[in-house]
C-alpha cells in the first residue's frame, strides 16, 4: 500500500441537497450537522468539539452565511464564549464552509457548499497526520481543498491549546502561519515593553510587509483605515540597504499633541523559528510547534534600535514616496 493511502482513511464523501437553515428542526441541514456530530462521536456542548466556519463572511446562493450560524450553535452547543466557535474571513463570493472537529482525536467532518449542495468529507486531522507530507498529498482532490490549510492550521492549533487572542489573529488572516505568528510575537513584545502612557499613540510602519500585519490589527487595533498602520512596500534594493538585521517593521510612539516621541525598529529571527520543526515537514508542523513558544517573544524578536522622532521625521516616515528606514537613518548609503 502506498503511504498516501494509508493516511487518508475513513473519508466518506456525501452530498446533500441544500435546505434552508431557517427551516424546521428536521431540515436537511440540521440532519447533516447531527450526522456529522455522530460521525465524530461527539455530543452537544462538548468542550472537545470545535466549530470552525466562514459563515459570518460569505453569501451562498444569495443567502447570507450568518443564517446558518444559529442552527449550528443550537445543535452543537459551540459558542464564542466557550472559545470553541471560531470564524475565518473570506470574500463574500466564497463557498460556505463548516468544520466540526474533535480536538482529542482529530476526527473532523468538513461541509463545503458546492453548486447549491453541501459536500461532506470525513477526515482524520490528527497532529501526526497533519505533520506528514504524505497525508497532505492525499488531500489534493478534496472539495474542501481551498480551505484545507486554513482548517488544518487553525483547528490543529486550537487542539493544542493556542491562546484565544492568537486564534483571533487567525480569524482575520484566515490561517495560521509562521508569518502571522511573528506579528503576534512582536505585538506581545510591544504590549510588554512599550505600553502606552497617557496622551501617546502608536503608529506601526509596516515595512517590509508580510503576514504579521494582520496580527498588529487584532492585538493592537492598528489598522490602515485609522492610520495606526502605514503599509509601505520596499523594493529588493531598498530592502538590501536596511542596516537592521532581519528587519520586521518600526513602531512610532508619539505624543498626540506634539507629534514627537520615540521610534523602535524590530528584528525577527525566522531561522530560529524554523529550528522548531524538521526541515522537510509540512508548514503546519512548524505552526503547531510554535504554540508552545507564543509567550516567549524574546526568543525570536529583538529591538534592533530605538531612536528619537521629531514631528517632521514622523511625518516623513509615513508619507508616500519615502523609504522609512532612510528617514530613520537605518540604511547604508546608496551607490
Ligand atoms: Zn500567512
Amino acid at each position: 500500500m502506498k503511504p498516501m493511502f494509508k493516511y487518508v482513511v475513513a473519508m466518506i464523501v456525501l452530498t446533500l441537497v441544500l435546505i434552508s437553515p431557517a427551516g424546521a428542526d428536521d431540515s436537511g441541514f440540521n440532519r447533516m450537522i447531527a450526522q456529522a456530530m455522530a460521525d465524530i462521536s461527539t455530543a452537544k456542548g462538548s468542550t472537545d468539539l470545535l466549530c470552525l466556519t466562514n459563515a459570518p463572511y460569505v453569501r451562498s446562493n444569495g443567502q447570507p452565511g450568518i443564517d446558518y450560524l444559529k442552527p449550528i450553535q443550537e445543535l452543537t452547543g459551540c459558542s464564542v464564549g466557550n472559545q470553541n466557535l471560531l470564524f475565518f474571513q473570506r470574500p463574500q463570493f466564497y463557498p460556505l464552509s463548516i468544520t466540526l472537529f474533535r480536538g482529542s482525536t482529530g476526527d473532523a467532518v468538513v461541509m463545503t457548499m458546492k453548486n447549491k449542495v453541501f459536500v461532506t468529507e470525513r477526515l482524520e486531522l490528527s497532529q501526526s497526520n497533519l505533520s506528514s507530507k504524505a497525508f497532505w498529498k492525499g488531500t489534493d482532490g478534496l472539495a474542501c481543498k481551498p480551505d484545507f490549510f486554513t482548517i488544518a492550521s487553525i483547528a490543529g492549533s486550537w487542539a493544542l491549546g493556542a491562546p484565544y487572542d492568537y486564534l483571533k489573529c487567525a480569524e482575520l488572516h484566515n490561517h495560521l502561519c509562521p508569518g502571522v505568528s511573528s506579528g503576534y510575537l512582536i505585538s506581545k513584545m510591544i504590549l510588554d515593553k512599550y505600553s502606552l502612557k497617557q496622551g501617546e499613540r502608536y503608529t506601526m510602519i509596516s515595512s517590509p510587509i508580510w503576514c504579521k500585519e494582520d496580527a498588529f490589527q487584532v492585538l493592537l487595533d492598528l489598522t490602515p483605515g485609522k492610520r495606526g498602520m502605514i503599509v509601505k512596500k520596499l523594493t529588493q534594493e531598498q530592502k538590501e540597504r536596511i542596516s537592521v538585521e532581519n528587519p520586521a517593521g518600526m513602531l512610532l510612539i508619539t505624543d498626540k499633541k506634539t507629534g514627537a516621541g520615540k521610534g523602535v525598529a524590530f528584528s525577527f529571527d525566522f531561522d530560529r523559528m524554523r529550528e522548531l520543526a524538521p526541515k522537510e515537514s509540512p508548514k503546519v508542523a512548524l505552526v503547531f510547534a510554535l504554540v508552545d513558544y507564543l509567550d516567549e517573544p524574546q526568543r525570536f524578536v529583538t529591538v534592533a534600535k530605538e531612536f528619537e522622532v521629531s514631528k517632521k521625521m514622523a511625518q516623513e516616515m509615513i508619507t508616500a514616496g519615502s523609504n522609512p528606514y532612510d528617514v530613520a537613518g537605518l540604511t547604508t548609503p546608496q551607490n
